[in-house]
């Protein structure tokens, strides 16, 4: 059976977005695994060069259509394009990012091919399942791996029968990692017009806003992230100092972002960004299985906690038993001297 298709959403600057090159190197692997190809689908207004974005990451055919209306984004049309390739081409496997736009495409999606959908992968491998009733045995089958229930069960999900086994996977929690050659990809350019009928435009776009991102934590290679123990948002002061003193960015756990001590879009973990940082210094945070869902795979992490058996403590390399408010500062001190 087919290939493995992965939909690349483009950013305002039409470029691939980071998550969907994420998700062409995960579905490298899994076609690999399956031996079957990788393919892509990028919408919008581009031309061909958008290749150039995709075949360092090993896609084999990338499904262009590109047309003035296509830009900006509308469900329809895109909702409308996609099932149209998915239906002649039948992948087995479609993977999307879990962003606004995708989260509104896939399910749309889903819905009109009568497949499942598994959103917020946490993990994505190929296995095979014996039905306990049945005794039949499925070959191949996409695990779509996530937690459940809070967070209390990691769970495996399969979609047995039904095709393109779909899934939904957040940006930063699969690795984006280039070949060392690109792929020659191959194009396949679609005549649009004739599969776009005017009712899919019956939404018409007057006016745009874009809100720039004020803070980028998921590319930062230092991040002080702080949680409930810090204590307030004038104790959150000494992270941003620390922060500035190392050249990172400040992050938070939901409970420091629930008491108000910062800005959500600095929450690390299951519901927040997933970051991996060379350097993470946790202060006054527990180490719940969702915060470590975002930031379990930096490099090095360093715990500051008045508690010794915090669960953080166990996945970090570097335990500073003690007060925030005492560490941090003497932190701050020793690094400004020693880089004199
Ligand atoms: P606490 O668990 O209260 O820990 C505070 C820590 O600070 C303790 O270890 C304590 O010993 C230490 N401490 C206290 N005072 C000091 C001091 N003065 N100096 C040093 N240490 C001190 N959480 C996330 O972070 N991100 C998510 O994305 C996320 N998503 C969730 C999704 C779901 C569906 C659910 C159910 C929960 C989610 N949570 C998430 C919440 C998560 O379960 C925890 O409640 C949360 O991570 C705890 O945050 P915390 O470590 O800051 O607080």
């Amino acid at each position: 059976m087919n290939s493995v298709f992965v939909y690349c959403e483009l950013t305002e600057e039409r470029h691939i977005a980071d998550v969907s090159l994420e998700l062409c190197t995960k579905g490298r692997k899994l076609a690999a695994d399956l031996g079957v190809s990788l393919e892509a689908i990028v919408i919008g207004d581009i031309d061909e060069s958008i290749v150039n974005e995709v075949s360092p990451y090993g896609v084999q055919i990338l499904h262009l259509f590109s047309h003035p209306k296509l830009f900006p984004y509308r469900t329809l049309p895109t909702a409308e394009l996609i099932t149209y390739v998915f239906e002649r081409e039948k992948p087995q496997i479609a993977l999307f990012g879990a962003t606004p736009v995708d989260r509104d495409l896939a399910p749309r999606i889903a819905s009109k091919l009568k497949c499942g959908l598994t959103a917020d992968c946490t993990a994505l491998e190929i296995g095979d399942h014996t039905d306990n009733k049945t005794g039949k045995t499925y070959k191949n089958l996409l695990y779509q791996i996530r937690p459940a229930f809070g967070g209390n069960i990691i769970a495996t999900i399969i979609n047995l029968e039904t095709k393109p086994q779909m899934a939904t996977v957040r940006e930063g929690v699969m690795k984006k990692e280039a070949l060392p050659q690109p792929y020659p990809t191959e194009i396949k350019r679609y005549e649009v017009e004739p599969l776009l009928s005017d009712d899919l435009f019956a939404v018409e776009i007057l006016e745009r806003y874009i809100d720039p991102p004020k803070v980028n934590i998921k590319n930062a290679q230092v991040i002080v992230a702080g949680g409930y123990g810090v204590g307030s948002k004038e104790n959150f002061k000494l992270l941003f100092e620390l922060a500035e003193v190392l050249g990172g960015e400040v992050g938070a756990t939901r409970a420091a972002v629930d008491a108000g001590f910062v800005e959500k879009e600095r929450q690390i973990g299951q519901t927040g960004v997933t970051v991996r940082p060379k350097l993470y210094i946790a202060c006054g945070i527990s180490g719940a299985v969702q915060h470590r869902a975002g930031m379990s795979e930096s490099g090095t992490i360093v715990s500051i906690n008045t508690d010794p058996d915090a669960p953080i403590n166990q996945i970090a390399d570097y335990v500073i038993i003690g007060d925030v408010m005492d560490v941090i500062p003497k932190m701050i001190k020793y690094y400004r001297q020693n880089s004199k």
